[in-house]
């Protein structure tokens, strides 16, 4: 038997990156997925093909997750049309980096809204279906930077350290309906951003990293994974650094 034969598991901000990797290791698992993005593109498109092709029921929404309404749109949708959800992923997350003399309003309050309030946002809204089911299982998509700090990311830093404590709350006001709640922080994670960073740079970073690598996308899904699934029924309120050791 699969690990996730039988659930349903919504993933934000899945149309690439950490996020389509959740989707696919989900679906090898036999859950049914949906996911969501700004809008529908190409990637969207691929994710939901590649889905379909592994048997598993899929289905995309295009949705902003910093946006209430819209977050309680999808969950009326997800209501009507599967009847239940498994596992939530917040995983929607953008950074707009700067030194905080240099960081406008604008740039503190989108990431803010879309690393935090999207995490309140679908959180609230699939409360209540979770709760009637007596079980399910979130998962928020944190950061090592959100535990230790970065220079130039006060906004991100923040908006990933609000997550832990968000998760840590809703773990001890929803545990007694067996929904469980944790974060997962991953470090340096190899993505299009990583790979463009200056050669010197990356070396710098192996060389703090004590498994001297950067980590996949892959090497996060499967932290999820553990999470989503009832190897973890009596794991919840907890941050999982997937780092490679950086701490
Ligand atoms: P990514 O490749 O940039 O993917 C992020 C996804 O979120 C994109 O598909 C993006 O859509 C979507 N998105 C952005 N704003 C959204 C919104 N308002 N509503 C719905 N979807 C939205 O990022 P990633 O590297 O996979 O990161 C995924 C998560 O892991 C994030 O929360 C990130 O902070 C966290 N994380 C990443 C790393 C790392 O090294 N990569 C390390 C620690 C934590 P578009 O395609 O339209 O932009």
């Amino acid at each position: 038997m699969k690990l996730l034969e039988n659930k349903t598991a919504l993933i934000t901000g899945a149309s690439r990156g950490i996020g389509r990797s959740h989707a696919l290791l989900f679906a090898d698992e036999g859950a049914n997925i949906i996911f969501t993005d700004l809008q529908e593109n190409e990637n969207s498109a691929s994710l939901l093909e590649e889905l379909r092709a592994k048997g598993v029921r899929a289905d995309f929404l295009a949705s902003n997750a910093a946006d209430n309404a819209q977050a309680m749109d999808v969950a009326k949708w997800v209501g009507e049309n599967y009847g239940r959800l498994d596992i939530l992923v917040n995983n929607a997350g953008i950074t707009k980096d700067q030194l905080i003399l240099r960081m406008s309003v604008e740039d503190w309050n989108l990431v803010m809204d879309v690393n935090l309030r999207s995490v309140f946002n679908y959180t609230k809204a699939f409360a209540p279906m979770m709760m009637k089911q007596r079980a399910g299982s979130i998962i928020n998509i944190s950061s090592i930077v959100g535990v230790n700090g970065n220079a130039g990311q006060c906004n991100y830093a923040s908006s990933k350290a609000g997550i832990i404590g968000f998760t840590k709350s809703i773990a001890k006001e929803l545990g007694s309906r067996n929904i469980r709640c944790n974060a997962v922080a991953p470090g340096f994670i190899e993505t299009p951003m990583t790979r463009a960073l200056p050669e010197e740079v990356r070396k710098d970073w192996m060389t703090k990293i004590p498994l001297r690598r950067g980590g996949l996308d892959s090497d996060v899904a499967k932290v999820s994974l553990f999470l989503a699934s009832e190897l973890s029924a009596y794991v919840t309120g907890q941050v999982i650094q997937v780092d490679g050791g950086l701490g």
